[in-house]
């Protein structure tokens, strides 16, 4: 008799997992508390579809936090992989400008998601929706809300992050595992906006500016890229990588204080150089026009620095190479594009079983990593469950 697999939670990891699973040798069925599958999936096809990332092995593995966890999976099914895999299920992909390999122009995400489900359907996947997850019984049954409890040979729970809950993914299960005393680790936001008390002109003049190819540095981490002015603070890509660590910062002070490089590419002595031999006498000309500032950019130095600071050039080359600016909170999390907390790393073994409770498996958002947007999250989940995949699939049971 076929032995059974219950995949708790339909988004990407869990997805992933059932197109893998040989249904010669298991029973799978996906269990979801929605009416469908892969919201937080078309959530995240809204804005850029980033699937995955072009940066190739080691380095794509180290964007991660712990670096070590995610390596395994990440080696049997890398980006390249992935590619390959969603070509072969009709979603040809290319590479964007920033390293981001997105679906073809013109493809939606919900056909994706579609390719996505027609191959768990020619898997002979089962898909019971509604069915709401809340805990085991004393006989390690999983009990399902107003449904019953439901016996499975193994079950892999992928129940996602706790960020953007009207997709379903709400983190309440956290307590169900924590009640088995399984290690958990509270959700904070990840990829998400950081709080900056502007002053109101300011914002009011510049609210939705990018500072586009400047870079950020905080307790020796620096990013290239973009970030956006917002009303609450910053948003954007530059400073979404940040997110560990500035979240390590303000977990010891209020507030976290981070570096801007207004001119990345040129050295604090070629800045002080332009500044020095502009023929022009106005310091605000030189910054427009040999060091090419933006009007944000410029407004952002002048509002951050004194009078006296911005005359003299010494002390002004050396704020443009290194702008002091003070984080004062993180955005609410239902706002994150991700989040970390979940099951604790500790909890699981390298198969992502929990330790304490064997046959039962942890995969995608819900353990506890870290990743910057832009294709990494995405990547992560679908490595984890090709991994598993591969795991069950050769189990000797
Ligand atoms: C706005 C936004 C933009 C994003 N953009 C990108 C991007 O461009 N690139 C990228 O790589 N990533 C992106 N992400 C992140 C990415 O979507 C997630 O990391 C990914 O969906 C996580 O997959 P998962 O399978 O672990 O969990 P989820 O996708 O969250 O799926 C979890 C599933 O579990 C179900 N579930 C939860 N609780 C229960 C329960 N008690 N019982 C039964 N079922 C339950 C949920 O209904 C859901 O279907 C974005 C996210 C957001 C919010």
């Amino acid at each position: 008799m076929k032995k059974s697999i219950a995949i708790v939670g339909g988004g990407p990891a869990g997805m992933a997992l059932a197109t893998q699973l040989n249904t010669a040798l298991f029973e799978v069925t996906i269990y979801d508390r929605n009416k469908a599958l892969g919201r937080k999936f078309l959530v995240a096809g809204k804005g850029g579809f980033n699937l995955t990332h072009a940066t190739p092995m080691p380095a794509f593995a180290n964007q991660y936090t712990p670096a070590s966890f995610l390596k395994s999976s990440l080696s049997y099914f890398d980006n390249e992989n992935f590619r390959t895999w969603l070509n072969e299920i009709g979603i040809p992909t290319f590479v964007g400008t920033s390293k981001r390999i997105f679906p073809e122009k013109g493809i939606k995400p919900i056909e994706v998601l579609n390719c996505i489900k027609r191959r768990l359907e020619e898997n002979n996947v089962q898909i019971k929706y509604n069915h709401k997850w809340n805990g085991w019984d004393q006989s390690g049954n999983l009990i399902f809300e107003n449904r019953g409890v439901i016996k499975a040979d193994s079950a892999v729970f992928a129940l996602g992050g706790g960020s953007w809950k009207i997709t379903g993914s709400d983190g309440r299960w956290l307590k169900n595992f924590a009640r088995m005393n399984i290690k958990t680790v509270p959700f904070s936001p990840s990829n998400c906006g950081y709080k900056i008390d502007w002053p109101k002109n300011f914002i009011q003049a510049h609210e939705g500016k990018p500072l586009k190819n400047i870079s950020i540095s905080i307790s020796n981490k620096t990013i290239k890229g973009e970030i956006v002015l917002t009303n609450y603070g910053i948003e954007g890509n530059a400073i979404y990588a940040l997110s560990p660590n500035i979240r390590k910062a303000l977990n010891l002070s209020i507030p976290a204080t981070i570096y801007l490089d207004l001119k990345p590419t040129i050295s604090e002595a070629d800045v002080l150089k332009k500044l020095n031999d502009s023929a022009n006498k106005k310091v605000t000309e030189i910054l427009k026009r040999s060091l090419k500032l933006s009007k944000a950019q410029l407004a952002l130095l002048k509002q951050s620095i004194t009078k006296e600071e911005f005359l003299n050039k010494e002390k002004l080359s050396k704020y443009i190479k290194q702008l002091p600016l003070k984080i004062s909170g993180m955005a609410p999390i239902d706002q994150a594009i991700s989040s970390v907390g979940g099951i604790s790393l500790k909890a699981v073994d390298t198969k992502f079983q929990l330790i304490d409770l064997p046959e039962n498996y942890c995969i995608g958002e819900m353990l506890d990593w870290d990743a910057p947007t832009g294709g990494y999250l995405l990547q992560a989940c679908f490595s984890m469950g090709f991994k598993l995949a591969s795991e069950l699939n050769s189990k000797n049971y």
